[in-house]
C-alpha cells in the first residue's frame, strides 16, 4: 500500500510518499514528517530548508539539518540519530544569536527553547536511555536542586535547563516526551525518578516512625484500627497506610493523630 501525506511546514508544502506492506510499515516513515512544525511559535512561516556544515570540538566535519526562519532569528533543529535518521529537536536561535550552542552533531540531550513545547512540535528527543543513565540524570537533577514542589497543585517542577522544565503530577505522570512515548506501563522517566529521589531525601527521618509510635499509643489507649485509619485518610486524600503516605501527607497525618491523642488525654483527665 501507498500513502501520500501532505504536510504544511511554514510556507512550504511538502508531499511525502510512503510505501509499505501495511500501516505498521508506513507509520514510522511518516512519524518524522508529521513532527515538523507548521509554524514558528510566534506564527512566522518564512521557512527555509538548510544544511549547514560545522566542525565539532573533536575536529570532525558534520552537517546540521535545519529549517531556518529568518524573520524570527531562529531555526528548527533536526538531530541525527546514531542509525542515521533525522529527528526533530526544536527551536534554537540562528548561529550567532543568543542561544546558539555548539553541539557535537550527536544526539545529545535536547536543549530546545520551551516556547516550542507550546507549539505543535515535540521538542524533546526521546532517545532511549538505559536504567543507569536515567538514574544518573535523576541524581544530578536532585543534586543541582532542579526539583521544586508546589503543594497547591501537587505538582513537581523539574527544571532541566534554563528553558525547559517538566511537570510531574501524582500518578506519577510526567509531561516529557520520554514518558509520553514510553510503551511500558509504570515507566519512570528521569524526572519522575528525580522527584521520587527528592521525596525520599527530604522526608524528615523519624516522621514515619513518629506516626507509627503515635498509632501504637492510640491503640494502647483503646482506639480501633478503623478509627485511626479514618483519621489519617481524612486528611491524606484517602490514603491510610503509613508506608504509602507522601512527604506532604506525613505531617498532616501526624497532626490529625496528635489531635486525636490530645482529645483522648483530655477526656481521660475529665473522667479521672
Ligand atoms: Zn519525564
Amino acid at each position: 500500500m501507498k500513502v501520500t501525506l501532505k504536510k504544511i511546514c511554514g510556507d512550504l508544502e511538502l508531499t511525502i510518499e510512503a510505501e509499505g506492506k501495511d500501516e505498521k510499515e508506513i507509520w514510522p516513515q511518516l512519524e518524522f514528517w508529521t513532527a515538523l512544525p507548521t509554524a514558528h511559535p510566534s506564527g512566522a512561516t518564512d521557512f527555509q530548508i538548510k544544511t549547514r556544515p560545522a566542525v565539532t570540538n573533536a575536529g570532525k566535519t558534520v552537517h546540521y539539518y535545519e529549517i531556518a526562519c529568518p524573520s524570527t532569528g531562529q531555526r528548527f533543529c533536526l538531530g541525527q540519530s546514531t542509525e542515521g535518521g533525522l529527528f526533530p529537536k526544536g527551536w534554537q536561535d540562528l548561529p550567532g544569536g543568543q542561544g546558539d550552542q555548539k553541539k557535537d552533531g550527536q544526539t545529545k540531550s535536547a536543549t530546545a527553547p520551551a516556547t516550542s513545547r507550546a507549539g505543535n512540535v515535540s521538542a524533546f528527543t526521546a532517545k532511549p536511555l538505559t536504567e543507569d543513565e536515567m538514574k544518573f540524570r535523576a541524581e544530578r537533577l536532585v543534586a543541582e536542586g532542579r526539583v521544586t514542589f508546589d503543594a497547591a497543585s501537587k505538582t513537581y517542577t523539574v527544571q532541566v535547563n534554563d528553558k525547559i522544565s517538566y511537570q510531574v503530577k501524582p500518578g506519577p505522570v510526567c509531561d516529557c516526551e520520554r514518558f509520553k512515548t514510553a510503551d511500558q506501563p509504570k515507566f519512570r522517566c528521569e524526572h519522575i525518578r528525580a522527584v521520587a529521589l527528592m521525596a525520599n531525601q527530604s522526608t524528615q527521618p523519624g516522621q514515619r516512625d513518629q506516626l507509627q509510635l503515635l498509632i501504637a499509643d492510640l491503640k494502647t489507649a483503646g482506639i480501633g484500627d478503623s478509627e485511626i485509619e479514618q483519621a489519617i485518610a481524612r486528611v491524606c486524600d484517602g490514603v491510610c497506610a503509613v508506608a504509602d503516605l507522601t512527604i506532604e501527607q506525613l505531617p498532616k497525618a501526624l497532626r490529625s493523630l496528635q489531635a486525636k491523642y490530645t482529645d483522648l488525654a483530655v477526656k481521660q483527665k475529665a473522667a479521672a
